[in-house]
């Protein structure tokens, strides 16, 4: 047994001597220290030795443990110092490593984008609250309690607030509230979210992006809002582009006007994008109705106005050329790096 541990520990001061990167070195030391290395294998077997030789034999195999690990230090002193590179070989001008950078979401960056491009038309830009009250949300946009316009609207509804509070359904009750502030002539934008309690799918999120717009002056026409959106299609998407309006239904504007765009994609000739009909629906619009322009404290007699609501997601999608609103949502980096 004494002998055998004599041989081990010959060996291995030979092969640590040997260990020249600490690597090496590394594997000398598994391969006598280890949990399966030899010196270990040699001290499990003390227990077969007859009970009067076993603490000589225990001390010697302990002094040979103690031994082999100072050599083992000794020489990782040695290696160490050999391996190190002195200072002036450092070459300073090598480029660090590249930190990993976030940067804006696409909807966050598309709407800076529409911001710089109404505040060049001399838009004002303002904010609103997220949970709104009922009165500005519906009833001062001319859609009264139990009138049906309001299901047109999936409202989440505030349980238990004392006032009649909901998630806004849409941007426009900031219309009302930026003219009791103000007095006309008035020119405002209002992004924000918008919440509607409805299924999702490709093209629908139950949360999204809506940019509200209000002019208010004396002689404002239908066509000021054509030319306004015109303007604002083609800076947005830079090209010219063709649209049409259609007659729609909303109570807070008489008369409701829903503007298309040429498609995108096909340049009107039909695609799947626009399901074949060469156009795609951008702007709900219309001529602020006299009761909401009365509801702002404004005399319909002598001012008149336009409201316009763009769907922000919508144009990113376009802008973009992404094919499912969920994605803008899924907090997916491998969508999101790609902005
Ligand atoms: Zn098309």
């Amino acid at each position: 047994m004494i002998e055998k541990l004599k041989n081990i520990v010959d060996k291995a001061k030979a092969d640590i001597g040997k260990a020249h990167t600490r690597e090496e070195l590394l594997q000398v030391q598994q391969r006598y220290l280890g949990r399966k290395g030899e010196l270990p294998i040699l001290l499990h077997k003390l227990s077969s030795l007859p009970e009067r030789e076993r603490p000589e034999a225990g001390q010697k195999a302990n002094e040979a443990k103690q031994t082999l690990l100072r050599a083992i230090e000794e020489q990782h002193a040695l290696v160490g110092e050999k391996n190190e590179k002195p200072a002036e070989e450092i070459d300073v001008t090598w480029p660090g490593d590249e930190m990993p950078r976030g940067h804006l979401h696409p909807i966050t960056q598309f709407l800076r984008r529409v911001k710089g491009i109404f505040y060049s038309m001399g838009f004002e830009i303002l904010d609103g609250p997220e949970v709104e009250l009922q009165k500005y949300n519906f009833d001062l946009l001319n859609i009264p309690k139990d009138h049906p316009a309001r299901d047109v609207w999936d409202t989440f509804f505030v349980r238990g607030s004392k006032e009649d509070l909901v998630l806004r359904t849409h941007t426009s009750p900031v219309q009302v509230r930026a003219m009791e502030k103000r007095k006309p002539p008035v020119r405002i934008i209002v992004p924000g979210r918008v919440f509607r309690h409805e299924a999702t799918d490709a093209s629908h999120e139950a949360e999204f992006y809506q940019c509200e717009g209000l002019v208010v002056d004396k002689g404002i026409r239908v066509t000021d809002l054509i030319g306004t959106l015109k303007m604002f299609l083609q800076e947005t998407f830079e090209k010219k582009v063709r649209i049409r309006v259609r007659p729609e239904f909303y109570p807070f504007v008489e008369p409701g006007i829903d503007i298309d765009m040429s498609c995108l994609l096909c340049g009107g000739k039909g695609c799947p994008a626009c399901k074949q009909s060469g156009w795609m629906e951008m702007v709900g619009s219309g001529m602020v109705h006299p009761k909401v322009l009365k509801n702002m404290g404004v005399d319909p007699q002598v001012y008149s106005g336009f409201a316009f609501g763009l769907g922000i997601d919508r144009l990113m999608m376009l802008y973009y050329g992404v094919d499912d609103v969920r994605l803008s949502y899924s907090g997916d980096l491998r969508f999101l790096e790609q902005f």
